[in-house]
């Protein structure tokens, strides 16, 4: 698709919106209806999909990927109607006599940029935010993920007319030109340093931004915690997709009271759901490329590694690996993104709150305590975007509350209302009415007008 044809349909884009029927609310559910229906068709294709680009199984692919944007999508028929009403709200008196109303409106024409580790789902969830609340948008999901990505392609094709939602398929030099173009907004997922380009060629025309980065997140576990459940949540949150998930716990920062039993715990339940050979077994996801299996297994020596640590290049697999850290180690420096799982430990929570609010803000924050003392000093004293008590990850698969970073894990949240709110122009509006008007806010300003002014503004 070469540059000239994405000009050529970003302005059809932007030309029919003015007129479009697509914006009205009915057909917004219409067309989520169609989508609906056209990945449950699809479903084998995406699944397939998956399988190649990241060796998902089913029943992965549906919890992680399908499974959550189905529910959006449901949410979003339910709700978006109520969403897009015009809203009455009070007037103060010195406005009087008129009516005050906020109008949602969609900001227009949209870029959603998509990563390649749930390629399915962080391409599509955003496009349903989106179109809920009646933009266009232009697509350009991960090259890194080839066959999610010509799904999606063709998805979108049996699914969108163009004006609506075209795909442009390609890596750095089309996201490049795509960022250049005059968006009315744009919502970007994947990393720290990519961000920073979306975010600095936004500015340039003011363009708002959504953007959904990643970093380290830390999953703290004191002495009072349910050790052995502990354990099996742990693994479930940073060995699922191989632990190529943004939210996934990054680090596990333990009381050195409990760290031997915890891990025992952990390298029990590996075996458990991974079994005693992870590398041969079929569910088990790979890494999406050799630079990613080279970034991962450069952090597992001899001396660093307490259990697992074999992988495969042929397979593009590392086991789930647990390492013994400090905060100086290399492991620690950045986000890890696979399965290496870094642990170590505190004294006490005076200085793992110090501690991590030291570091970039994370993601997601992962506490286990059975100390709800514990539990209310780690959530409210640590800054982070979302997170769990005594579990892991689960806070995303939600429509019912927003999900995102700050600072440098993310600009903004989506998800449910919070996803419909953040491809919403809000106008504030108040119509005046003609047969009264209040004297007291023109000149010639007199004592009595001053008095008036006073007594309204308050
Ligand atoms: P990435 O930043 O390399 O790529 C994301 C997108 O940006 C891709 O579509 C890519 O084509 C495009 N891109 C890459 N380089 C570019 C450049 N120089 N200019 C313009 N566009 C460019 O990220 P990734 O490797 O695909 O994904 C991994 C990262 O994403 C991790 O850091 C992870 O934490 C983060 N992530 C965040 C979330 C979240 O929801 N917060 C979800 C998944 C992944």
């Amino acid at each position: 698709m070469d540059k000239e044809y994405i000009l050529s349909q970003f302005q059809v884009q932007k030309e029919h919106l003015l007129v479009s029927e697509l914006r009205k609310v009915k057909n917004r559910i219409k067309a989520l209806k169609l989508l609906q229906k056209n990945i449950r068709l699809m479903e084998d294709e995406i699944c397939d999909a998956l399988k190649l680009d990241l060796n998902k199984s089913k029943t992965e692919a549906y919890m992680s990927e399908i499974g959550l944007v189905l529910s959006e999508i449901s949410y979003m028929i339910k709700h978006c109607k109520k969403f897009a009403k015009v809203k009455r709200v009070h007037t103060p008196l010195a406005q009087f006599a008129s009516k005050s109303y906020v109008m949602p409106c969609p900001y227009g024409s949209v870029l959603i940029i998509s990563p390649w580790n749930y390629p399915f789902m962080l391409s599509i969830e955003p496009l349903v935010d989106a179109i809920s609340a009646g933009n266009s948008v232009i697509l350009k999901p991960s090259e890194t993920s080839i066959n999610v990505s010509n799904v999606i392609a063709k998805l979108i094709e049996k699914t969108f007319p163009p004006e609506q939602v075209f795909v442009v398929q390609g890596g750095r030099e089309k996201c490049s030109f795509l960022l250049d173009l005059d968006f009315d907004y744009i919502f970007f997922t994947g990393s720290m340093r990519v961000g920073k380009i979306v975010l600095q060629k936004a500015a340039e025309k003011y363009i708002p931004v959504t953007l959904e980065l990643g970093g380290k997140s830390p999953c703290i576990v004191d002495e009072t915690a349910n050790i052995e459940l502990a354990a099996k949540r742990i693994v479930f949150g940073k060995f699922l997709n191989c632990g190529q998930t943004c939210v996934a716990p990054d680090y596990i920062y333990c009381s050195s009271k409990i760290k031997d039993k915890l891990i025992r715990e952990l390298e029990k339940q590996i075996v458990l759901q991974y079994s005693d050979n992870p590398i041969n077994n079929e569910d088990y996801p790979k890494m999406i490329n050799k630079k990613q299996f080279d970034a991962n297994t450069r952090l597992i020596n001899e001396k660093n590694v307490i259990f697992g640590g074999k992988h495969s290049e042929e397979k593009l697999k590392i086991e789930p690996t647990l390492l013994n850290s400090t905060f100086d180690s290399e492991e620690m420096q950045e986000e890890i993104f696979g399965p290496i799982l870094p642990i170590v430990t505190f004294e006490n929570l005076d200085e793992v709150v110090k501690k991590v609010n030291s570091f970039n803000k994370p993601l997601a924050l992962y506490c286990f305590s059975s100390s709800k003392k514990n539990q209310d000093k780690i959530m409210t004293e640590c800054d982070f975007g979302g997170g769990c008590v005594n579990d892991t990850i689960i806070h995303i698969a939600t429509s019912n509350m927003g999900f995102g970073g700050l600072k440098s894990s993310g600009i903004g949240s989506y998800h449910g209302k919070k996803g419909f709110e953040t491809f919403t122009n809000y106008k504030s509006i108040v119509n005046k009415k003609t047969w009264i008007d209040l004297p007291m806010r023109y000149q010639p300003y007199t004592k009595a007008k001053h008095k008036m002014i006073k007594m309204f503004l308050k």
